[in-house]
């Protein structure tokens, strides 16, 4: 009996040198294995970026599924993806001659004291003619020149395509890597003949 058990734990503790051998190897040697394609979508969705006030205030945060941070919940503020607005002759460009960063706030989502985030629904025709404003990017800048009555379509189109999402120094530089790391997970394409 006494000298089946030390054959018992003699063989549990060699399996177990033959376990820490081959965990060694794994977590020592060999190539790091490539991540799957969602989790590298994944942490582009979650890159950093500079949120504004409406007010200007600004937050640097990593981008979250509402899009929004609460900046200031007792006074109801909240920061929202800054915007640029890439109109050569934009007014409010900097001295420096960069863009005019913006934020557009949702006028359908507010914060609570407590933190809380609340939406509220369009149900009446002044919220459906709200929505339609808001969903128009303009920037704050240029709207303060535009004469919007005797401008073209293709002149407000162009308006709205000068008004970019902007995106920090540091989140392109992320976005570059996720990219190539993602180019390595796509499998390789067959050689023409
Ligand atoms: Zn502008």
């Amino acid at each position: 009996m006494a000298s089946f058990c030390v054959a018992r734990l003699a063989r549990n503790f060699c399996v177990g040198v033959v376990w820490v051998g081959v965990v060694l190897a794994v977590g020592c040697g060999g190539e790091k294995q490539p991540r799957h394609s969602d989790q590298i979508f994944q942490d582009r969705l979650k890159v950093d970026t500079l949120f504004l006030t409406e007010d200007g205030q600004r937050i640097t945060r990593p981008m979250n599924p509402q899009s929004l941070v609460v900046f200031d919940a007792a006074a109801g503020k909240i920061a929202w993806p800054a915007f640029q607005c890439n109109n050569p002759d934009c007014p409010g460009r900097n001295a420096d001659g960069s863009p005019y960063l913006f934020s557009r706030s949702n006028p359908f989502v507010s914060v609570q004291a407590d933190g809380l985030i609340s939406t509220r629904s369009q149900s009446t025709p002044a919220d459906f003619e709200l929505f339609q404003k808001y969903a128009e990017v303009k920037c704050p800048a240029c709207l303060k020149k535009r004469n919007r009555s005797s401008e073209s379509p293709r002149q407000s189109q162009q308006y709205v395509d000068w008004c970019q999402s902007y995106v920090l120094p540091s989140a392109a530089k992320r976005l570059a890597e996720l990219d190539r790391e993602l180019q390595k997970t796509l499998p390789a394409r067959p050689r023409q003949r």
